[in-house]
């Protein structure tokens, strides 16, 4: 099956570990091996070669020349190119689709859903190309005008996580496309395979239309070049998604050197469902939310608050629902299957660690809580009642399918809940009081960069700007205005008088 996947995307993946630019791959062998476990089985699906720090001065080099041509180029004229990127992955999105699957062990559906993620940023980016909007001022000097424009920013690294494999590239480099940037990408250790495929698809298109190199791409085994990529100066942005803990490490040294960095980090994501809620949108948006890729999104619902008059009525039919799943998990591959495994064996030991020290804390399992017996990584989903939000594991970010479920009164106690955890990146809350809703999204409401109502927490469009706040890192990415982190404002003041009268009246006579 997964030589199958390989073949249908033409990758040779021990020999395109590195992306240099003018079609050449790297030829490096002295720079480790990465190796693509499938986390059904333990098996490894393919090696690729690391990069060298020569590999590394080689991407920077080139990518710095691509820029001085395609900062120039008109943005719509980028846009055309992000168009042809688009198109071949939907050409692709069956075959990417199942090799995120394969790679990374969310489902097919999930996969597909992934890359369809991708077609979706290409086409806004697309639109975007002719909206990078500046705006006008009205100057306090006559004879004079003021605007603000918004030129390219340079070289674009982007860092990424193992749970969106393709997706959150494409989030960053077709933005950074338009905007007139070039990217370089740094993936996961974890899914490189997945990483190549989607270079390898995009470049290939890139190509043929007759543009130039504008992604770029480096496999690091460890994380000395990926060091290395952050403390650059020759990279104005760094684009980094993953934990809190090494986010925090690369915020504080991309700071250090006056760089730009956009961080979207954990997220520790809560659902309120108050007396009044829909219950029939209620329990598929927590299970979807709660269960979808095994937990493994950085908006899996992890904490949930149901009104104590409706609590156990919520909690059995979760745990029914629950019992439907654990019939469906299995190879993700197999588009039957609602959950695939855990990315990793360390993931599964997190997963059960987490789940000892609920119990420790006084927490009760209500249904899964344990590893499934067999070669690959898969658990099963679980829900923990009888800990209070403020429990260490509680307010910490398990990368698994658990949830936390907990009662309250009134609905301010439910929102100070929700806030009371270090991360603050998506929420959400079912009601059908307009009122409740209201209060849920003001101000004194939800502290998260995402909160819904009547939608889980997970699952979110590509039109609007995606990030949090808090430990989450507060960067945005996507939709909405996210393009303006790749690029840099400039304000520009036009005297177009015979005269020359200095700001706030100043006199400077001389
Ligand atoms: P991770 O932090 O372990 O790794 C992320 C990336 O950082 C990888 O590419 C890794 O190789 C790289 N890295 C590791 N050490 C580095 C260093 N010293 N310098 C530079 N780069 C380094 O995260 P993960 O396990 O791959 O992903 C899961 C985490 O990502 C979760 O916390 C999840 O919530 C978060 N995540 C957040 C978002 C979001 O948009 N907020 C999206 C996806 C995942």
């Amino acid at each position: 099956m997964s030589a199958q996947i390989l073949k249908s995307l033409g990758l040779d993946p021990v020999n395109s570990g590195t992306y240099l630019g003018h079609g050449e791959w790297s030829k490096t062998t002295d720079a480790g091996l990465l190796q693509s476990i499938n986390p059904s089985t333990n098996e490894v699906i393919a090696e690729v070669h690391s990069a060298n720090a020569s590999d590394y001065e080689t991407i920077i080099r080139r990518a710095q020349a691509a820029f001085a041509t395609w900062r120039v180029t008109p943005a719509p004229r980028r846009g055309e190119a992000i168009r042809l990127c688009s198109d071949a992955l939907r050409t692709h999105k069956d075959a990417l689709g199942s090799l995120v699957a394969l790679e990374m062990g969310k489902s097919k559906p999930e996969g597909d859903g992934e890359v369809q993620e991708m077609i979706d940023i290409g086409d806004f980016a697309v639109g975007l190309s002719r909206q990078l909007y500046g705006l006008t001022m009205h100057s306090e000097r006559p004879g004079h005008r003021m605007y603000e424009q918004w030129h390219p920013l340079g070289l674009v690294g982007i860092i990424s996580a193992f749970n969106f494999p393709v997706a959150v590239w494409a989030w960053n480099s077709f933005i950074a496309a338009v905007c007139g940037d070039i990217s370089i990408w740094k993936p996961s250790p974890k899914t490189p395979l997945s990483a190549i495929a989607a270079m390898k698809i995009c470049n290939d298109a890139l190509k043929a239309g007759g543009f130039p190199d504008l992604f770029f791409l480096f496999n690091d085994a460890g994380t000395e070049l990926a060091s290395t990529f952050v403390d650059d100066k020759r990279v104005p942005l760094i684009s980094f998604t993953g934990s809190t803990r090494i986010g925090r490490i690369v915020g504080e040294r991309v700071a250090q050197r006056m760089g730009r960095s956009l961080l979207e980090l954990g997220g520790n994501n809560a659902i309120i469902v108050d007396e009044t809620a829909d219950l029939k949108l209620a329990i598929p948006a927590i299970v979807f939310g709660a269960v979808g890729t095994a937990g493994q999104r950085c908006t899996t619902t992890r904490r949930l608050f149901v009104h104590e008059s409706i609590h156990d009525d919520v909690l059995a039919k979760l745990v029914a629902a629950y019992k439907q799943v654990e019939k469906k998990i299995g190879d993700p591959t197999d588009p039957k299957n609602l959950m695939g495994p855990l990315n990793s064996r360390d993931a599964v030991q997190a997963y059960l660690d987490a789940i000892a020290q609920a119990k420790a804390a006084g927490g009760k399992v209500e249904t899964g809580g344990a590893a499934i017996e067999g070669k690959g990584n898969f658990v099963l989903p679980t829900i923990i009642t009888g800990l209070s939000n403020d429990a260490a594991i509680v307010q910490h970010e398990t990368f698994a399918p658990i949830l936390y479920v907990m009662k309250f009164r009134a609905l301010d106690e439910a929102i100070a809940m929700q806030n009371a955890v270090p991360q603050g990146l998506s929420s959400a809350i079912f009601t059908q009081n307009l009122k409740a809703a209201e209060a849920f999204l003001g101000a004194a409401g939800s502290d998260c960069g995402i909160a819904n109502v009547n939608i889980g927490t997970s699952g979110a469009e590509i039109g609007g700007a995606f990030g949090g706040e808090k430990e989450t890192g507060g960067g945005r990415e996507s939709g909405s205005d996210a393009w303006r982190a790749y690029m840099r404002r400039q304000t520009n003041t036009i005297n177009y008088s015979d005269a020359l009268p200095l700001a706030q009246g100043i006199k400077f006579e001389f």
